[in-house]
């Protein structure tokens, strides 16, 4: 039996995929890239904006015909658009099989199992491919590379944001045990991973209980440091107000933490950064910056950055050109605002005219382009560090996507000669003698 993923939306959300995807693994289906030969697809959505949301809706409205082809066929519709529109998801798309909220992800085996597995069953028996399939994955590795992958450490978010949905769907913060985590990590560098990704909503806020004593994040980072065939360690998604010197030092001393901290300023504007209910102002994130590059100096920064958040002024937009020269990020992620039903911005008026918006996304991704292709051009001539993700194509510990020519077999960690640039990737030739 054939499944085919997809996913909308954050790192999390891919991993969640990958969830998602393990029963459906343990009862046999291999992956498919093509939706048109799979017998199962899971649509997992995302909320976080509304073109996400309405890029999901539409594929479901899509999928109708791939379900009529043969309704024996199985469509879940599982995350995050589909905890906040579960109901109308099943009235509006009575084809879909299961609707699973991403609040419900811990039940989920159960609820599949109990929902669909006699449908399973039946699908097995018509049999096409079911034979000399892999049949059970106790810890989903590869569904998105062999030699790199994540590890849900918790979900939730405990923030109220004014413009983010993601507590109303997810819930308040779980957190994994620092023995489950380990075990996982152990247990994925054991089947030849090399990377893995720590994975959270706010990943630093992380802390759970080692007997009576507390760990917290950077120390978890420090015990699993100690695992030798973890290469590299990175973590999705900081919140700036965990990024402490204890979080620094532990990335400082800990040898497979990669050089790379994900930090979502948002906006520069003080003023818009407490109405977004931030819990940091730009200061801050200069100073917490200023401490991290002293401490690490190859590090490279990214971050996340809103315009058009109501009432934004072209002061407040002016003020967050003016951060984002000095963060100096080497990746940037921009986005519009547009309201989401049931946050607190929902609620205010979203006074910004569009061609504003427009016109400051416009400015600010001139900015961070630029940015980007000063921190790419000043790897020509250098040699970097990359581990081979698929023969050829992979990351370097700062981030940065890197393809060369003659790859050997992947999964291993070259160095590579940086040539040049094309489309915000680095090329380069093989350095033999590195
Ligand atoms: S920290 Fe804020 S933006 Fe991030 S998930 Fe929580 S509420 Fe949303």
């Amino acid at each position: 039996m054939r499944l085919h993923v997809v996913t909308f939306g954050c790192q999390m959300s891919v991993a969640d995929g990958e969830e998602l995807a393990a029963p459906l693994q343990g009862r046999g289906f291999t992956a498919v890239a093509e939706p048109e030969t799979a017998d199962a697809i899971i649509l997992n959505t995302c909320t976080v904006r509304q073109h996400a949301e309405d890029k999901a809706l539409s594929l479901i409205g899509r999928l109708r015909g791939w379900k009529e082809k043969d309704p024996e066929r199985v469509l879940i519709v599982a995350g995050c658009a589909a905890e906040r529109l579960g109901p109308w998801i099943s009235k509006r798309f009575p084809y879909v099989d299961l609707v699973v909220g991403a609040k419900s992800i811990e039940d989920y085996p159960k609820i599949v199992e109990e929902a669909l597995g006699a449908r399973f069953d039946a699908l097995a028996e018509t049999g096409q491919t079911f034979k000399g399939e892999s049949r059970s994955v106790d810890h989903p590795t590869g569904w998105m590379s062999p030699f790199s992958a994540f590890v849900t450490i918790m979900r939730g978010c405990n923030y109220s944001c004014s413009y983010c949905i993601v507590p109303a769907v997810r819930g308040r913060e779980l957190y994994r045990s620092w023995e489950t985590i380990l075990a996982e990590v152990s247990a994925k560098t054991a089947l030849g991973v090399k990377e893995i990704t720590l994975l959270g909503q706010t990943v630093n806020s992380w802390h759970a209980l080692d007997g009576k004593r507390q760990v917290r994040f950077p120390e978890l980072l420090t015990r699993l440091g100690k695992i030798d065939s973890l290469e590299r360690l990175r973590f999705e998604s900081p919140h700036p107000h965990f990024v402490d010197d204890d979080l620094i030092q532990a990335m400082a001393t800990t040898k497979n933490v990669c050089e790379q901290l994900h930090l979502p300023i948002q906006s520069g504007s003080d003023r818009l950064l407490k109405i977004m209910r931030r819990n940091y102002d730009s200061e801050g994130i200069i100073e917490k910056t200023n401490r991290l590059r002293a401490a690490i100096p190859r590090v490279e920064v990214s971050t996340d950055i809103i315009v058009g958040f109501p009432s934004e002024t072209d002061d407040d937009f002016t003020r967050t050109l003016d951060l984002v020269r000095r963060l100096r990020p080497s990746w940037s992620y921009t986005f519009k605002y547009s309201p989401r039903e049931g946050t607190e911005s929902a609620g205010m008026e979203d006074d910004v005219p569009d061609e504003v918006k427009e016109e400051r996304l416009r400015r600010l991704n001139e900015l961070c382009d630029a940015l980007t292709e000063d921190a790419l051009s000043k790897r020509i001539g250098k040699v970097v560090e990359v581990l081979d993700e698929q023969g050829g194509f992979g990351r370097t510990r700062d981030g940065f996507k890197v393809a060369w020519r003659e790859p050997g077999p992947p999964g291993r960690t070259v160095k590579v000669r940086i040539t040049g640039t094309s489309k915000r990737v680095l090329k380069g030739e093989r350095d033999e003698r590195a």
